[in-house]
């Protein structure tokens, strides 16, 4: 495997992101904070903001400034951590002492040492469901921020870092608690906030940090970037720089999620959906035999990630736009018929309610099978 496609996980947790190449997007972002840094003429500011939508690499910089930051040999090494001081190996083994991460599943650590990890994240271990524990896991909570104050305040040498990830997700407590220190700032403390949905935060809060300018990326670059990472081919198919720019337009520009669709299950099954709603329409297909076919195809939560894609193209193209996927049949399709806007948002509803019932633990097979009932009607 490359470094490129090593580093194409947008939610890799690995230990690898501290130390992996810098996304070249990033280049002149990481030039201006470093040198700030090493040049010792403008310190870092104390609170920094990483918002925007996923897949743009913004938790992979924020990593990588950490590790540099924390590095001992950071003065020769000024494109990223050594990988091989005492810091760096702290980090590898999810110990370092000058760094606190919220929530603490969010901190990158090698395979070996996830289990450590895991068990010292009492508030996950102790619900009932693994996926209740990974939601309720992401929220920081106002006695997570107080337990951070001694860290904070605690003074001494050498530089300490908080990282707050999914920022969003802090109850109003939290966001209050951490607001005090955000206005005392201590020397050699640094905080960053990661956000995918910056929206979502405090005004207060956004108002006393400084965001970092990762959002701009060029169109060409993202193309580069993102046909070198998938290498020659998606799915066993050869990729034209037109199927490229069709991953990053669905993605909404971002790199990184293009690479990840280009590599979900789902998406070489968009013509295959088209096919589906066709045949179900028209009756040559049973609701129950498109539902046994699909269950062998991809998994319900795949499915609707799927229905979702293609929900979204029609919306577009019924409100005289033009489709995204210009790979797929989709024109021809809708000029046969159209779905009314009710179609279209009853099915969305359905969407919404399968994935809400899953959480439920509602059967996949029924799920499926209900799903395709409605698409009969869509
Ligand atoms: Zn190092």
């Amino acid at each position: 495997m490359s470094d490129l496609t090593e580093n194409t996980g947008a939610l890799d947790t690995s230990d690898g992101i501290y130390f992996a190449p810098l996304l070249p997007w990033q280049q002149s972002l990481w030039s201006q904070l470093t040198n700030r840094v090493s040049t010792s003429q403008q310190s870092l500011p104390h609170a920094l903001l990483a918002a925007g939508m996923q897949g743009m690499g913004k938790r992979a910089f924020v990593w990588r400034l950490v590790a540099w930051l924390l590095c001992r040999k950071r003065d020769t090494h000024p494109s990223g951590a050594c990988a091989e001081c005492e810091s760096c190996q702290w980090l590898r083994s999810g110990t370092h002492p000058s760094l606190q991460v919220l929530p603490l599943v969010s901190m990158p650590v090698s395979a070996e040492n996830i289990s450590n990890r895991e068990t010292a994240n009492s508030s996950a271990k102790d619900k009932k469901s693994a996926k209740t524990a990974s939601n309720s896991a992401l929220k920081i909570k106002v006695d997570d921020i107080r337990a951070l104050q001694p860290f904070i305040y605690q003074g001494g040498q050498g530089m300490r870092i908080c990282v707050l990830d999914h920022a969003e997700q802090m109850t109003v407590a939290a966001a209050n608690a951490l607001l005090k220190t955000l206005e005392e700032p201590q020397a050699q403390v640094h905080l960053f906030l990661i956000s995918d949905t910056p929206a979502q935060l405090l005004p207060t809060i956004k108002s006393r940090v400084q965001q970092l300018a990762l959002q701009t990326i060029e169109p060409a670059s993202a193309v580069d970037y993102v046909t070198q990472a998938l290498g020659s081919t998606v799915n066993r198919e050869a990729v034209a720089t037109a199927a490229i720019e069709q991953l990053i337009q669905l993605a909404n520009g971002a790199p990184l999620a293009a690479i990840a669709l280009a590599q979900a299950p789902w998406y070489s099954k968009r013509a295959l959906w088209l096919t589906t709603w066709q045949a179900l329409r028209s009756g040559k297909r049973s609701s129950i035999a498109a539902s046994d076919y699909w269950q062998t195809q991809l998994s319900i939560a795949e499915f609707i990630q799927l229905s979702e894609l293609m929900l979204l193209d029609m919306r577009r193209v019924c409100l005289g736009l033009s489709e995204l996927q210009k790979d797929i049949s989709l024109l021809a399709a809708l000029e046969a018929y159209q779905p009314t806007d009710s179609g279209l948002e009853g099915f969305a509803t359905s969407l919404q309610q399968t994935k809400i019932a899953l959480q439920q633990n509602v059967q996949e097979k029924f799920a499926y099978d209900k799903l395709m009932q409605e698409l009969a009607y869509l």
